[in-house]
C-alpha cells in the first residue's frame, strides 16, 4: 500500500486503466459476460488503498456512459442514470469489500504470496468482489420496473462470475506489474519471456483459435493450455505468470467471441458459461501453485539466511575459542602473567628488534626468598597467595610495555624496554621495597615476606636475551648469597 503516488495521481490512473480495459472489453471482445475492468479495480485497491475507490468510481461511471453511447442509448435518460449510478456504487462497493477482505495481506505486502492468502482471502475476495457488484448492477434492473434478459438468478450469476473471473485473471498482472516496477530484464530473462509467450500464444491458436478447427486433432484439450501456464508458475517469475494468465484469458475470449476453439465448437450454447468455469478453475489452480513455489522459495532463502547466520556466530565463536585457547597457552592462570613460554616468545620478539636497532633496555630476575618456608609454616594455599600478591605487586609498578612473566614456582622476570641501569635498579628497588612493606593475609594469618631481584641491561656484545638472563641471573645468586631482600646488577 506503499506508493510514491499522491491520491489524485493514483485515482486518476486508476480511472484511465479501468477506462482502457472497458473500451478494450466493449470493442474488442464484443461482451459483457466478461469484465477485465473488475480486475483494475482489485489492483488498485491493494497497491493503493482504500483511497483508490474514486478512481474505481469513476472509471466505472465513464464506462458506462460509453456502454449506453456504443449500444445508441441515451446515457443521460432517468433509467440509465440511476443504472450507471447503481452499476457503479456496485463496482467501487465490490472494490472495497475485497479490499476489507484482504486488509491484513495487503498491509503485509504479500495478497498473493503465500497458498494460504491465496486459497483462503484473494479468491475468496474475488468471489465476493463479482458477487457485490452483480447484486447492484442487476438488481437496479428489477427496480426499476425492468427485465434483465436471462432473468434475476442467472443474470447475478453469470455477472458474479464474469467479474470475480475477471479480478483473478486480470488484478495479478497489473498487481505485479506495478509493485515490481522497473523490471529488471536480464537477455536470459527477456529470452525467456518471448519463448514462453510465442508458446503460449500458439496454444491459444491451437486450442481457443482457428488452429482447433484447422488441424482438427483429438489431442487439443482446453487443459493443455496449463503446461505453458504451470511451467511460468514453477520455474518464472511472478509476474510473468500472471502476464501469461491475462494473455489467455483475452485470447480464449476473442477466440470464443469468434466463434472458434474447444468450447465454441463443443458448447455453442454454454460456450460462455463453460469459458468462464474452466478459466476460473484454471486460473485459480496456477495462482496456488505459484504461491506454493514462491513460499518454498521464500523459505529455502530465510533457511539459507539462518544458516549464513548460524555459520557466521558458530565461526565468530570458534575464533573466540581460539583466541582463549592461545592467550591460555601463554598465560599462567594463577597469576594470569604470562608464563615461561609466553615471556619467551614475546620478550624474543622484542628482543629481536634491540639487535636491529641497539638501545637500552633491562631485565628484572625476581625470586621470593625462603618461599619454601613459607609453604611448610602456613600451607600450599599461603604460598599461592603470595605469589598472586606478588604479581599484583608487579603489575601495579610495571609499564603497559614491559613484559612480565612468572617462569618458574616463585620467580618472576620483567623485560623493561628502553629502560637504562638507572632506571631498572631504581623499579627494581621500589619493587623489593613495597613487597617487604606488604602482609598477606589469609583464613586470619598474616606473613610479610621479601624477595631478592637481579638485574641487567642490553650490552652491545649480547646476542640473545639468554645471555641478559645469565647476567641477571648472576645478581640473584649474588644478592642471595649476601643476605638476600636486596637488588644486585650485573
Ligand atoms: P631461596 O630464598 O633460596 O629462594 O629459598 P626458597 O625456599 O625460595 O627456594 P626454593 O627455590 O628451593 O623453593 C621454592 C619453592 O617454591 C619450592 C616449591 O615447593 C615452591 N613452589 C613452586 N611453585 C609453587 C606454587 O605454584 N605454589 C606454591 N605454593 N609453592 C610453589
Ligand atoms: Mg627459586
Ligand atoms: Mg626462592
Amino acid at each position: 500500500m506503499k506508493t510514491v503516488l499522491k491520491p489524485w495521481q493514483f485515482n486518476l490512473v486508476t480511472c484511465c486503466i479501468y477506462l482502457l480495459f472497458a473500451i478494450f472489453t466493449m470493442q474488442a471482445l464484443h461482451t459483457l459476460s466478461t469484465w477485465p475492468p473488475a480486475g483494475v479495480a482489485l489492483a488498485a485497491v491493494t497497491l493503493f488503498g482504500r483511497k483508490a475507490w474514486l478512481g474505481v468510481a469513476a472509471g466505472s461511471i465513464l464506462s458506462v456512459f460509453y456502454h449506453f453511447y456504443l449500444n445508441n442509448l441515451d446515457p443521460f435518460s432517468f433509467n440509465h442514470l440511476v443504472i450507471n449510478l447503481a452499476t457503479s456504487t456496485g463496482n467501487t462497493l465490490a472494490a472495497l469489500c475485497a479490499f476489507n477482505i484482504m486488509y491484513k495481506q495487503i498491509v503485509l505486502h504479500n495478497p498473493l504470496k503465500r497458498v494460504e492468502n491465496v486459497a483462503g482471502t484473494f479468491i475468496f475476495a474475488c468471489a465476493a468482489m463479482g458477487m457485490v457488484s452483480a447484486i447492484f448492477g442487476v438488481g437496479i434492473y428489477y427496480v426499476l420496473g425492468l427485465e434483465w434478459f436471462d432473468g434475476l438468478f442467472f443474470g447475478v450469476l453469470n455477472w458474479s462470475i464474469s467479474n470475480a473471473l475477471a479480478a483473478i485473471a486480470i488484478s495479478p498482472a497489473l498487481y505485479f506489474l506495478w509493485r515490481r516496477w522497473p523490471h529488471k530484464m536480464t537477455f536470459q530473462n527477456v529470452t525467456q519471456s518471448l519463448l514462453i509467450t510465442a508458446i503460449t500464444v500458439l496454444c491459444c491458436y491451437l486450442i481457443f483459435g482457428p488452429g482447433y478447427t484447422h488441424f482438427d486433432l483429438p489431442i487439443l484439450q482446453p487443459s493443455l493450455i496449463l503446461f505453458p501456464l504451470l511451467y511460468c508458475a514453477m520455474r518464472l517469475s511472478s509476474t510473468l505468470t500472471s502476464c501469461m494468465n491475462m494473455l489467455v484469458f483475452c485470447l480464449a475470449w476473442i477466440g470464443s467471441n469468434q466463434g472458434w476453439g474447444y468450447f465454441y465448437q463443443h458448447h455453442a450454447a454454454s460456450a460462455e458459461i463453460t469459458l468462464q468455469f474452466f478459466f476460473l478453475f484454471i486460473f485459480a489452480v496456477v495462482l496456488l501453485v505459484q504461491a506454493v513455489f514462491n513460499q518454498r522459495q521464500d523459505e529455502q532463502e530465510e533457511l539459507t539466511r539462518l544458516l549464513e547466520q548460524r555459520v557466521e556466530e558458530r565461526t565468530c565463536q570458534l575464533e573466540y575459542q581460539k583466541q582463549k585457547a592461545l592467550k591460555l597457552a601463554v598465560t599462567d592462570p594463577l597469576t594470569e602473567l604470562y608464563n615461561r613460554r609466553g615471556f619467551f616468545k614475546t620478550a624474543h620478539h622484542l628482543f629481536s628488534q634491540y639487535l636491529r636497532h641497539p638501545g637500552s633496555c633491562a631485565l628484572l630476575l625476581l625470586d621470593l626468598d625462603k618461599f619454601k618456608l613459607i609453604n611448610d609454616n602456613y600451607g600450599h594455599a599461603m604460598g599461592d597467595e603470595v605469589i598472586k600478591n606478588t604479581a599484583d605487586i608487579l603489575r601495579h609498578f610495571t609499564r603497559e610495555s614491559d613484559i612480565t612473566g612468572r617462569i618458574g614456582g616463585e620467580e618472576f622476570v620483567v623485560f623493561l624496554p628502553m629502560s637504562t641501569q638507572d632506571d631498572a635498579t631504581s623499579l627494581a628497588e621500589r619493587i623489593r621495597q613495597a613487597i617487604s612493606e606488604q602482609q598477606v593475609t589469609l583464613d586470619n594469618v598474616t606473613v610479610q615476606y621479601t624477595l631478592s631481584i637481579g638485574v641487567s641491561t642490553f650490552d652491545q656484545n649480547d646476542k640473545t636475551l639468554e645471555t641478559m638472563l645469565k647476567r641477571a641471573d648472576k645478581a640473584l645468586y649474588i644478592a642471595k648469597n649476601q643476605g638476600r631482600n636486596q637488588v644486585q646488577y650485573c
